[in-house]
């Protein structure tokens, strides 16, 4: 084994130590993909320890909105360091976490007026659904334990959050017996952009004919299904499923922990359909990328639901509960987003995608090109050998990670032109090696 104290000094030393002993995500420990040591950040350029510079066109998945090292995000954050870290939520409360719930309140659609913070995007989509379950046990709807959802969808790696991940991708099979067995319907069929057909409802209809007694809620991604395929749809398909799950007196869960914040071009995804789910998960972008912190929004009535009932209170209560510096760059992140000029720059950025991403269409290896708000998705006919791909683009000074068939950017709101431009042509030159 490795010194500790070698690894300090010798980058080649830290990257043996990082492979002999450190699991990266979605990876193997026996064979690991390579990975890259990182000094610093600033902007939308990732440096390396051998001092190259990648153009990022990932916000570090989805959360760097702002870039890295943002004045205004590190000025909050120490800021807020010199007055407290942290201290318990339970019993106490503070002002960082006051305003942003005064923040969120204010922003997300009309209706969602209470707040439940906890450390991450994953946790977000446990404590939603632990809500939804409460809230029918609590109102007298004991037969209603499940979740529905649609196919191809991303909601994180704990248990209910997995259990509701696309079969396929979230790899049910591994688990089964061990996962809770949860209600799928087809992938929503019409994409954005294209010719709104009732019939894309049917599966979801049937389902909820068949099963709705049982299900609790029903949870999905607004309009851009994320990690589960970077599929956008049509959003006359949330606005039906809102009309159907109030048919059927299930709740509606908006995971928007990838979409929310502007990156689909609107505030939150849900304005596409103009609906209010009865749920909402918050994570990724809330702090910027700063800190791992989420927020579920909830009704009036599923928080009196759960309320008024016994036994009258919610039990979960993560340890890092509305963590001030967690809350206090978040906020400084918000009044960022709020301004106009955040939404400004995802249309620059989406006009920029469709110009530079359009040549694309023609590469014999590519299937379909897919632009919304400040993503741009090449989806290719075969999954891409990640080994070449990673390191090409390293090689042409870009940082990019796809995924499958998917080759994929989300950069930071703050990207300029000739940033964007770099990270295209690089997407261009690399897809057409392939
Ligand atoms: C990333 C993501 C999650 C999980 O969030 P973590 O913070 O990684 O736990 C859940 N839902 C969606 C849509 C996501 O993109």
């Amino acid at each position: 084994m490795n010194a500790i104290s070698d690894t300090k000094k010798d980058p080649k030393k830290m990257l043996e130590f990082d492979k002999a002993h450190i699991w990266h995500p979605y990876t193997s420990m026996a064979d690991p993909l390579p990975v890259y040591p990182v000094k610093g950040a600033r902007g939308a350029t990732i440096e390396l320890c051998d001092g190259t510079l990648l153009t990022d066109g990932m916000s570090s998945w989805w959360c760097a909105v702002h870039g890295y090292g943002h004045p205004v995000l590190d000025g909050a954050l120490t800021g807020q360091l010199s007055r407290m870290a942290h201290v318990m939520f339970g019993g106490l409360t503070h002002r960082p976490a006051v305003e942003l719930a005064e923040k969120l309140v204010g922003m997300t659609p009309a209706g969602l007026d209470k707040v439940f913070y906890c450390d991450s995007g994953s946790v977000a989509v446990e404590v939603a659904a632990k809500m939804a379950i409460q809230y029918m046990q609590s109102t007298g709807n004991k037969n209603r334990t499940k979740l529905a959802t649609v196919r191809g969808g991303y909601h994180g790696d704990t248990w209910h959050a997995m259990s509701v991940c696309d079969p396929e991708v979230g790899m049910h099979a591994l688990y089964r017996g061990a996962l809770p067995l949860q209600y799928f319907a087809a992938r929503p069929a019409v994409p954005f952009g294209g010719r709104w057909d009732a019939a894309a409802l049917g599966p979801v209809e049937e389902l909820l004919e068949a099963h709705g007694d049982r299900i609790a809620a029903l949870i999905l991604e607004p309009v851009v299904q994320g990690a589960g395929g970077m599929w956008f749809y049509h959003p006359e398909y949330l606005a039906g499923v809102r009309r159907l799950c109030d048919r059927h007196g299930i709740l509606l869960i908006a995971d928007e922990i990838a979409t929310g914040f502007g990156r689909t071009g609107k505030m939150f995804a849900c304005e596409w359909a103009g609906i209010t789910p009865d749920v909402m998960c918050l994570g990724k972008a809330i702090t910027g990328g700063y800190m791992s912190f989420a927020a579920v929004m909830a009704t009036d009535r599923v928080a009196m639901g759960i309320s008024e009932n016994p036994p009258h209170v919610f039990m979960h209560g993560p340890t890092f509960m509305g963590n001030p510096l967690a809350c206090a760059v978040a906020n400084a992140s918000l009044d960022m987003i709020a301004d106009p000029a955040a939404l400004q720059n995802v249309s620059r950025i989406e006009a920029g995608l469709k110009e530079l991403l359009a040549p694309a269409a023609s590469l014999a290896v590519v299937k379909d090109v897919r632009i919304l708000g400040a993503i741009g998705v090449l989806e290719l006919h075969k999954p891409v050998d990640m080994a070449f791909i990673q390191r090409r683009c390293v090689e042409e000074g870009v940082w990019i990670r796809p995924f499958g068939r998917l080759f994929y950017v989300m950069p930071p709101y703050i990207i300029s032109d000739g940033e964007l431009e770099k990270l295209c042509r690089a997407m261009l030159r690399i897809t057409s090696e392939i």
